[in-house]
Parts: structure tokens; C-alpha cells; sequence
């Protein structure tokens, strides 16, 4: 039977030449796993502008499928038109598109409000040129009016023409599938893929969670607490929490995962590895 699921890795792009030496060795190991595709992210406001795209064309030159990410806010219409030219001068035809967030110190939100906005510019440009992506949240954007306004967001994003997803990382398997639920009774039949950030710092994940908006849940909080600087347990619980909601999430219909990486191959493979892909 052939394997229809899109497993995919995320890198950001290296800043220093040793950053960028150690991320070719996490896509040797990851690779051997054979995923669909590995995607680069993109600074807010355009501040990572070089690093994705020649991160992108190094995996390309590989062998590798590579998308890289474009967020809008802070760009004007111009500055999109010239990256998404200059990604499809490069043969680039996977994107995940994004909003992203203002960084601090910038006061311009640019010409795109939302990332529904860019979806509809990158088809009205190029058509179907692009395969494109878009983020989901299961468990709400932080920035959401409410529940019920961010599906409908959701699939704001779906009519302009996003053609799949992939969901901010939760650990909560029940908010995936009822998400998904609610935006399938909204008319949405795109493949949504479960964001998986596996367990590494502990403390950065939580600190990390309360921005994002994603819910680290008290048992899990309280375990690792009580571990302190026992970094063997925790690396060994976090293994355990991560692999159990991967399982749980491909037996209950998933259509694959994307692994945020933080360009490190450990605690992904482990993952791969036990989850027998
Ligand atoms: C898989 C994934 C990859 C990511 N990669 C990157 C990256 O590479 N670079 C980066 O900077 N950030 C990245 N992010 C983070 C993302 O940019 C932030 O979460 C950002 O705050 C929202 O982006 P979005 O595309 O989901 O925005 P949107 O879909 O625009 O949603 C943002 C907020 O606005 C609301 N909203 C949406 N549309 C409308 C509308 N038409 N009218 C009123 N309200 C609306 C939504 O409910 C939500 O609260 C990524 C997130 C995910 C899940």
C-alpha cells in the first residue's frame, strides 16, 4: 500500500558558518528518513530575506525538495512580487505563506494585513504556479477575537487558495482533531498537518508556548519541574509525550507530520525511529 502522508522538517537559516556547517550534518541524518519536503522559515519583515532562499537552494542542490516560508507584514506589495519572482527564477513552486508578526522597533505593518491577503495576491500573480501553505491553530491564535473568528480566519485562508496546512505545534491531540472537525463542516477539504516540536529545553518551550499560544499542560509542566536539572529524564519524558501524540494523531487520520526541528536531527529521528515511519 503506498504511504499517501506528507512527513516534512523545518529549518530556519543558519547566521553563522558554523550554524550552517552543523545544519548540513541534521540533513544528511534527516534525510535518510526521506521526507516529502524541508522547509526553511522566513524572518518577519524580510529580515532572513538571503539566509532562506540560499538555505533553500543549498537543500535543492541535494536533491532534496525544499519550500521556503514568506511572511508578509511589514512588505508592500513590491517586495512580495520581487521574492516570489525571484523564488520562481529558482524553479520554486512549494511556499508556506504567512502573516508573521511585526518585529520590535518596526512601526509599519507594510500592505499585507493578513496572511489571507497573500495567499490571494500569490494566486492572482502566478496562478497555480505554486503549491501553497498556510499555518493553522488548533488551539487558537493568541491574536484571535475568538474561537469561532479564527476558523472562520482558517478558512479565509482556504478560499483565497491554500492548498494544505500545517498546524502551530500543540500537545493536545483532542484540539487537533476537533479543529479539524469544525473546519471540515466549514466546507475546508485541504490536508491539515500537526506541527511537532519535540522536547528539548524545557523552560524555552514553555516561555516560548505562552507567546505562540500553544498550551504546555500542567501535568506535563509540573513532571518536568520536578525533574530540575535531571536532563536525562526530561529528554526522556519529553521522547515519550512527543511519540505518544504523534501515534495517536496518525491512527486518528492525520495526513502526515512536520517536525520543527530547531535544526537538530536527535530528538526527531528518536521520535522517527520509535514511531516506526
Ligand atoms: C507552520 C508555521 C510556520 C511558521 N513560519 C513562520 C516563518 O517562517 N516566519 C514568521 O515570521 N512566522 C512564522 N510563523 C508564525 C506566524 O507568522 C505567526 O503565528 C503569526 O502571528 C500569524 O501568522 P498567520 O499566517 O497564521 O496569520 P493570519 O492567518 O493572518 O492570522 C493572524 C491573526 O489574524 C486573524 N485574522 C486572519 N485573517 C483575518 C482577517 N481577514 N480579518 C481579521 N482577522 C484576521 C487570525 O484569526 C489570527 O488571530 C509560522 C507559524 C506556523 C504555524
Amino acid at each position: 500500500m503506498s504511504d499517501k502522508r506528507t512527513f516534512s522538517f523545518e529549518f530556519f537559516p543558519p547566521k553563522t558558518a558554523e550554524g550552517i556547517a552543523k545544519l548540513r550534518t541534521t540533513r544528511q541524518q534527516l534525510a535518510q528518513f526521506r521526507p516529502q519536503f524541508f522547509s526553511v522559515t522566513f524572518g518577519a519583515g524580510g529580515t532572513t530575506r538571503d539566509g532562506t532562499l540560499s538555505t533553500v537552494l543549498e537543500i535543492r542542490a541535494e536533491g532534496h525538495a525544499a519550500a521556503p516560508h514568506l511572511s508578509c507584514i511589514g512588505s508592500t506589495r513590491e517586495n512580495i512580487r520581487a521574492i516570489l519572482e525571484e523564488y520562481r527564477s529558482h524553479g520554486i513552486r512549494h511556499i508556506v505563506a504567512l502573516r508573521g508578526d511585526i518585529p520590535s522597533g518596526m512601526v509599519e505593518a507594510g500592505e499585507f494585513r493578513y496572511a489571507n491577503e497573500l495567499v490571494a495576491f500569490i494566486r492572482a500573480e502566478h496562478g497555480d504556479h505554486f503549491h501553497i501553505e498556510v499555518a493553522a491553530y488548533p488551539e487558537f491564535h493568541p491574536q484571535a477575537r475568538s474561537a469561532e473568528d479564527d476558523l472562520n480566519n482558517f478558512v479565509r485562508k482556504v478560499q483565497a487558495g491554500a492548498d494544505s496546512a500545517i498546524t502551530q505545534y500543540f500537545f493536545n491531540a483532542d484540539a487537533y482533531f476537533r479543529f479539524v472537525d469544525e473546519v471540515q463542516a466549514r466546507g475546508v477539504d485541504i490536508p491539515i498537518v500537526p506541527g511537532i516540536m519535540p522536547i528539548s529545553n524545557f523552560g524555552q518551550l514553555c516561555r516560548f508556548s505562552d507567546m505562540c499560544g500553544a498550551e504546555v499542560p500542567r501535568w506535563l509542566r509540573q513532571r518536568m519541574q520536578a525533574y530540575m536539572d535531571d536532563t536525562a529524564s526530561i529528554r526522556a519524558l519529553g521522547l515519550d509525550v512527543v511519540t505518544e501524540l504523534c501515534d495517536r494523531l496518525l491512527a486518528g487520520g492525520a495526513p502526515g507530520l512536520h517536525f520543527y526541528t530547531l535544526n537538530s536531527a536527535g530528538l526527531v529521528s528518536t521520535v522517527w525511529q520509535r514511531l516506526g515511519l
